[in-house]
């Protein structure tokens, strides 16, 4: 065994050996770029303090996000047992939120919490905020109180940051001010519910498990539990978080953290770069620092690209980089006419990689946020290729992507009862029942027309009744219809918008998506064409929940930037290099946002092992209410590579095709009768 962990030790450079033999019991942080190894050190560092026989229970190893602590796991026991010691677990690998779950059940029967008790995700406590401001009679829409979700944001990032409410409304959410007393109240009834329930949110696995070392037993008991601490991705830390490391090892004895300030990107959810900066003052005696230099992932092209791209950044902890790697193609910089274009690209790209040898799994795109592939994944679903997706739910499954879409079929179709029960039950006070008995009545109205008719007598419930006519009208103006399919599903979002903003509180964000929407339907030639391929199921496509694929499942990877943190891949291509999108729109008020921006894109760069494509669409389609509909507007390349750094990117344009409609019109001509023909095979 001896042998086999000094063969692993010889792996590593000697900057990465400096920070795996640093006295353990020492405060110690690792302060390094991207690529350079940071991850795979704090692996060898755990190695190394179980080889010199600390208990792997005593050893709490935290990071950002689930994947990336069961990375972090399994690497560590697959490296034990490759060395001979496979019975060896490290149960305490895991998210800071997880860890704190898993000890709130150790001590819940201390701290008087019900050893059952539940979490409830982000959805759910937005959900109770929603019912408790209710009861609060504080939901009138033209009183403008937060929504449930600002609501969230707002009690989160007090929490989080340890700063005060009337501080955080005035800072962060300056819309919301005034409603600080209510605000207040709103809270304090929030946390009797959560109590009542004995339910705890997100930031309760913080919050409690932070209180509970203010108890001098408890903090004896979890420090002599936890003799060492280890921390990845220390930069995306929050207040809470620092205080949490600090009280579990005080004065930073065993504490190790790793980090790189370029790559924070959550100071939107309260994370303080500045922990990177205080760490060493924080610890008695002062830290030791160490940097690691050598990065092993890029080739030299792609880091010298992404160096330059952080070297503009206004304040960050000085490093330089350095590769033995020097082979390689520079980045590309590709500009298309549009989404559509870009779209088509892109996924022809990722089959010509495939064909070259490439796995699609090799292959990442990447995009500022979720809504951003839209056009992507259906041009995706049309070629059959599959792809995972992490961050963002997946645009054609989102529920009010699919009610518009079963309003166009439904006007396209009005038998079609799939399409038809969804958009009946949009009808307030139209349930399932209501709905189908409906739909029956309906066809029996339709007779040979084409729409169903206006002053038509639901069967149910009143309240429905007099919305009748609208949608009557509006199924009426798309059953036959002469406009280009963008402006049917314009007129379409038009009618539902009233009802998606009364039914949801992410309404503004949904209808962000239903724009989205209408730019793809401008994009093709008939309502039938792009109905045929969005409604088409995607196939072979992996939802984000699902279990772990097999083996031999091959998918292209889409993820925004913040879920790809920590990752990388032989070839990754960014979407969307625009200003307004990156940096986005809402992200440019001020210097420290802008960058934040900057910092994405660096993380975006840095994720990419030898290829990197910047993709460019150069025409954006756009809602504009004030402007009266919609146009076309012409975007710039973002102003993160600005002129003096294009020499470092290699520069082309793809032209997109016209598009084919060949044999259309001989098909036209032609009649079969495959109804019967079908129902000959059971004659
Ligand atoms: P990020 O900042 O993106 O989180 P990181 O600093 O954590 O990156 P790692 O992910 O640990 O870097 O390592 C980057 C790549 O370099 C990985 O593929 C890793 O296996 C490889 N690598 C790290 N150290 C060595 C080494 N000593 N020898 C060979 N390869 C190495
Ligand atoms: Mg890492």
């Amino acid at each position: 065994a001896a042998d086999a962990l000094a063969r692993l030790y010889a792996t590593l450079n000697d900057e990465q050996r400096a920070v795996v033999d640093a006295p353990a019991d020492l405060p110690l942080q690792v302060i390094a770029g991207a690529g350079t190894g940071k991850t795979n050190t704090l692996v060898h560092r755990v190695i190394r303090l179980i080889e010199r026989g600390v208990a792997p229970d005593a050893i709490m190893l935290l990071t950002f996000s689930r994947r990336a602590a069961e990375e972090m796991r399994g690497r560590v026991m697959r490296l034990l047992a490759s060395a001979g010691m496979p019975e060896i677990r490290l149960d305490w690998a895991g998210t800071f939120h997880a860890t704190g779950a898993q000890l709130l059940r150790d001590y819940a029967g201390v701290i008087g919490l019900s050893p059952n008790f539940t979490i409830a995700d982000r959805d759910d406590s937005a959900d109770l905020l929603g019912l408790l401001r209710h009861e609060l009679g504080l939901d009138e829409t033209a009183q403008r109180f937060p929504t449930r979700q600002t609501c969230l944001a707002i009690y989160s990032r007090v929490v989080n940051t340890g700063a005060a409410l009337q501080a955080v409304v005035a800072e962060h959410f300056p819309w919301c001010a005034g409603w600080e007393v209510q605000l207040k109240r709103l809270f304090a009834n929030y946390v009797a519910a959560k109590q009542a329930d004995q339910v705890l949110d997100y930031d309760d696995l913080l919050l409690i498990w932070e209180r509970m070392l203010d108890v001098p037993l408890i903090a004896d008991d979890l420090r002599a539990r936890f003799s060492h601490v280890l921390v990845d991705e220390y930069q995306d830390t929050n207040r809470l978080q620092a205080s949490l490391l600090f009280a579990m090892r005080p004065h930073g004895q065993g504490l190790t953290v790793v980090g790189d300030d370029a790559q924070s990107i959550y100071a939107f959810r309260g994370a303080e770069a500045a922990n990177m900066f205080e760490f060493v003052e924080q610890c008695t005696p002062a830290a030791t620092v160490l940097t690691l230099t050598r990065n092993y992932r890029s080739s030299a092209p792609l880091l010298a690209a992404s160096n330059a791209v952080i070297h503009e950044a206004a304040r960050r902890h000085p490093k330089t980089l350095w590769t033995t790697r020097a082979d390689g193609e520079a980045p590309s910089l590709v500009s298309l006419a549009d989404e559509t274009a870009q779209a088509d690209y892109v996924s022809l790209q990722a089959l010509a990689r495939r064909e070259g040898g490439a796995r699609l799994r090799d292959q990442a795109i990447l995009f500022r946020t979720g809504t951003h592939s839209a056009a992507l994944e259906v041009a995706l679903g049309a070629r059959r290729i599959p792809f995972r997706k992490f961050g963002g739910l997946k645009f054609l499954d989102a529920a009010h992507v699919r009610d518009l879409l079963a309003i166009l079929r439904f006007a396209q179709n009005p038998r079609e009862r799939v399409a038809g029960f969804r958009v009946l039950q949009l009808l307030p006070g139209v349930g399932a029942a209501t709905a189908a008995q409906t739909l029956a009545a309906i066809t029996t109205a339709l007779g040979s027309a084409v729409a169903p008719p206006r002053g038509f007598r639901l069967p149910e419930p009143k309240r429905a009744l007099a919305h009748w006519d609208a949608l009557a009208d509006l199924l009426a103006a798309l059953a036959q219809p002469v406009e280009p399919v963008g402006a049917q599903v314009e007129r379409a979002l038009a009618w539902y918008e009233p009802w998606l903003a009364a039914r949801f509180d992410d309404a503004a964000i949904r209808i962000e998506d239903l724009h989205a929407l209408a730019r793809i339907a401008h994009t093709y030639p008939s309502r039938e064409r792009f109905l045929a391929e969005l409604t088409l199921d995607p196939p072979d496509a992996v939802s984000d929940q699902a279990a772990d694929p097999m083996l031999d499942d091959d998918y292209l990877i889409l993820s925004t930037i913040h879920s790809a943190k920590g990752r990388e891949w032989r070839h990754v291509t960014l979407l969307n290099a625009v200003d307004g999108c990156l940096p986005a729109d809402m992200a440019t008020r001020n210097a420290s946002e802008l960058e934040e921006e900057r910092r994405l894109l660096y993380v975006a760069m840095t994720r990419a092992r030898e290829t990197l494509e910047i993709v460019l669409p150069l025409r954006f389609h756009v809602h504009q209410q004030a402007a009266g509909g919609d146009r076309h507007v012409f975007a710039q390349r973002t102003r993160f590579i600005p002129p003096k750094l294009l020499s470092l990117f290699d520069s082309r344009a793809w032209p997109s095709a016209a598009p084919s409609e060949t044999g259309r019109q001989a098909l036209a001509a032609l009649r079969v009768d495959i109804a019967a023909k079908l129902r000959s095979m059971w004659d």
